[in-house]
């Protein structure tokens, strides 16, 4: 690792330490300086060395507990310090989560940026509960949308194109516009029956899932009390979903009448 004037922006992944990549437990096991998200698991900040300092950045969709020019202007001093910085990120530091920003600002002043992948949320949680994000015959693709637009504005996105049933759909920071999330769905006319899951706290000992239709989501989601963070996964992989994914019955029912 170089000394100064660089930055090393790793992913976390989506709370197991273990779905670490070796080269960011590499990275935390020698920084002097972590600054991370809320979203980082406590397992994962375990990882980083008892003499190096931790700083927490960590953001809730309303309340930032630092303003991210704040974050931005921190990260800048700390790499000119002459410290080896990790900035830590939940999930992938590229997917949401303002990653791109910070490495654009660090990159205009004159400070070098390493960007380590990690696990984004969708892969960890659909592989927690069996739910495969692509099949044959069920979705030949999946999209990554937030729903979480800036303050106070309404969510600005192409409902016709996201109403796709043979689309994925992965719904970040989602709980707080799911009612509207859905009925746009609806009305743009992706059926009502249509497979959902939400899943709080993947890959943690906290995990949960809800399974149902996209018409009930919002309901099942009150009614269950679910804490964030909570992803959404809508399309017809949805009906896969099993808790524990162990039990492959569903995937398995599937691939004998296909
Ligand atoms: N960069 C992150 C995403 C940041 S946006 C990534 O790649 O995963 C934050 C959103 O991610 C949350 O609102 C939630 O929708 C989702 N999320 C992150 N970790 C999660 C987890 N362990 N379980 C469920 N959803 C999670």
């Amino acid at each position: 690792m170089r000394h100064g004037g660089k930055v090393f922006l790793v992913g976390a992944g989506p709370g197991d330490p273990e779905l670490l990549t070796l080269k960011a437990a590499r990275l935390l096991g020698a920084a002097d300086v972590v600054v991370y998200d809320r979203l980082v698991s406590a397992a994962v900040l375990d990882l980083v060395p008892p003499g190096a300092a931790r700083i927490y950045a960590g953001k809730a969709s309303s309340s930032h507990a630092l303003p991210q020019d704040e974050i931005n202007a921190l990260l800048v001093r700390l790499a000119r310090s002459g410290r080896r910085v990790v900035r830590l990120k939940g999930g992938d530091p590229f997917i949401f989560g303002r990653g791109s920003e910070e490495a654009a600002h660090l990159m205009r002043h004159g400070i070098a940026v390493e960007v380590v992948p990690g696990i984004t949320a969708a892969s960890g949680c659909a592989a927690e509960f069996g739910i495969p994000l692509t099949h044959r015959g069920l979705a030949t693709g999946v999209r990554f949308v937030t729903g979480h637009w800036r303050e106070n504005q309404a969510l600005d996105l192409d409902w016709a194109s996201l109403a796709d049933p043979e689309t994925t759909l992965v719904i970040y920071m989602g709980f707080a516009s799911l009612r509207e999330f859905c009925d746009r769905l609806i009305a743009a006319g992706l059926s009502p029956a249509t497979p959902a899951a939400a899943i709080a706290s993947g890959t943690t000992p906290r995990r949960r899932l809800v399974r149902t239709s996209l018409d009930s989501l919002t309901e099942s989601v009150a009614a269950s009390d679910l804490q964030a963070p909570v992803l959404f996964v809508i399309g017809q992989v949805a009906r896969l979903a099993q808790d524990p994914a162990e039990d492959i019955s569903a995937l398995l029912e599937l691939a004998e009448h296909a």
